[in-house]
């Protein structure tokens, strides 16, 4: 079996110490091992990026020369990008359709920072005082700690890592103990397309070890991180103690409303997509769908329609339509969640625990819960899988009202021929993304972030490479300097 070891120095390192196993979640066995790192390994991990930002031929890079790497590195993406598919079907099991969807775009952010790497330049600033000038010097952190989930790691990685690179800092990855393949596979890519030693490392293991060492690492400058809530609590903490700034995108529990006058084909396809597309395992899946009460069946019988033959199957044959979920962990919990539903008096329409029995592996079908009142677990807690729970409503003031209900505050959808009805409600929405007709789109050009508990910080827009930047401002006098006691 495999061993992936850490990635320093601009090579990957021996490895003696402790491993965790990997697990396909198509068929529940182990197909590699990644190494444990520990506080140490951050240790020498944060000193290397250290020493790659401050010295070396990383920090005598100009933004021009830095915006030459990301392009070298997008060209091997273009022309490599099936490299990394299968290490991360097996580590996460998402779908090969949607894998490769992601991966044969996967240069374009880099390229996308390249180009924002060569518009960077001093900003001059308005001062009133007679006889100086100031400019303000847009400086890179220094050593950035990035951190992922196993949902998308190449994907949300490169949010983070194209604009830290392109904006001069140095930076050590921390993927998900359940999903750390790809991320290695990546560095070699990465290597291989002529990444100077320690200006991208890749750090194996478990958050509440090596994670949290690294973002309490004196060393460390700037944390960027997504994942659940509750982790990003943890970051936010250790990072405040070490006087760090942080990005944090974190969960939703996002609304999908949709009103009488929608065109139903449209609404049909665009709440299908938003919670059972990567078996609901996406940050914005629209997990709560609000329909208005005169269309209610209708809509509902046209999804059970479609979702009820979803066919499960293995995630490496493009003809599967519903994946395992990501690790038994997490297929417990969903589990778990949707017989507490139950539990809790919520009707279930369309059952994916009874779907996919006979099934080996971690697998869930798409799941509806009618009946769920807004106290229940299922309408107010991120489940990360194949769950949709409806509530109705009669008004465009419930309906705000019903969406805004969540501690979350990631993303939205608004399903309407109105456009002016579809705007005010937009305005209304405490969100850091509302698509109305449409949904799950993202682009360079649009930040996204979240609102409320989803998080601060935004990646990705105009400002993404700013995140990664602080001014310095530089004033030059030219008169004479008085005395100050005369
Ligand atoms: P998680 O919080 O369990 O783990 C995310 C990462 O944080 C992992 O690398 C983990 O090892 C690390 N980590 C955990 N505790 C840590 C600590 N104390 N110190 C340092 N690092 C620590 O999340 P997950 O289960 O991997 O991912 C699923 C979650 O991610 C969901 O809640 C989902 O909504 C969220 N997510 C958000 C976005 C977004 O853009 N907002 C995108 C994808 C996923």
């Amino acid at each position: 079996m495999r061993t992936y070891t850490p990635f320093v120095s601009g090579e990957f390192q021996q490895w003696t110490g402790e491993t965790i196993p990997s697990v396909n979640p198509a068929t529940g066995q182990e197909w590699s091992l990644i190494a444990r790192c520990n506080a140490a390994d951050a240790d020498a991990a944060i000193r290397d990026a250290d020493r790659a930002f401050r010295q070396g031929q990383w920090a005598a890079l100009s933004a021009e020369g830095r915006a030459d790497k990301l392009d070298a590195l997008a060209d091997v993406l273009e022309e490599r990008w099936e490299e990394l598919v299968e290490p991360e079907i097996m580590d996460n099991g998402k779908r090969i359709t949607e894998v490769r969807g992601q991966f044969s775009g996967l240069h374009s952010w880099y390229r996308h920072f390249a180009a924002e790497a060569r518009k960077l330049a001093p900003v001059s600033q308005n001062n009133s005082i007679p006889g100086v000038t100031s400019v303000g010097h847009l400086m890179p952190y220094g050593v950035v700690v990035a951190i992922t989930p196993w949902n998308s790691p190449l994907m949300i990685l490169a949010w983070k890592l194209a604009p830290a690179l392109a904006a001069g800092n140095t930076v050590v990855v921390k993927p998900s103990e359940m999903a750390s393949a790809s991320t290695l596979e990546f560095a070699r890519l990465a290597h291989e397309a002529g990444f100077p030693p320690g200006a991208l490392n890749v750090l194996t293991g478990f958050g509440h070890e090596v994670g949290e060492a690294l973002v309490r690492h004196p060393l460390t400058r700037k944390v960027t991180f997504t994942g659940s809530d509750m982790g990003g609590r943890k970051v936010a903490n250790a990072a405040s103690d070490n006087v760090v700034p942080t990005t944090l995108e974190l969960g939703g529990k996002s609304p999908q409303v949709v009103f009488d006058d929608c065109d139903l084909d449209v609404s049909v396809n665009g709440v299908l997509s938003g919670i059972f597309l990567s078996n609901g395992q996406t940050c914005v899946a629209g997990s709560r769908l609000i329909v208005q009460a005169s269309i209610k069946d209708k809509l509902i019988s046209r999804l059970l329609e479609r979702a009820r033959p979803l066919k499960p199957g293995d995630p490496l044959d493009p003809s599967t339509q519903i994946a395992p979920l990501a690790n038994e962990p997490h297929l417990r919990k969903v589990t778990a969640m949707i017989e507490q539903a139950k539990l809790d008096g919520a009707r279930c329409l369309l059952d994916g625990t009874e779907t996919v029995k006979g099934l080996t592996g971690y697998y869930i079908g798409p799941t509806i819960f009618d009946q769920v009142s807004q106290d229940m677990e299922i309408w107010r807690e991120e489940v990360f899988g194949p769950v949709l729970c409806v509530a109705t409503f009669e008004s465009e003031d419930e309906a705000i009202a019903l969406a805004n209900d969540s501690d979350y505050g990631l993303a939205a959808g608004i399903w309407s021929t109105d456009t002016a009805k579809a705007a005010r409600v937009a305005d209304a929405l405490c969100s850091g993304t509302v698509y109305i007709n449409h949904y799950r789109s993202v682009d360079p050009g649009s930040p996204i972030g979240g609102f409320k508990q989803s998080g601060y910080g935004r990646e990705l827009g105009p400002d993404a490479i700013s995140d990664f930047l602080q001014v310095k401002s530089v004033w030059t006098g030219s008169s004479p300097v008085p005395d100050p006691f005369p």
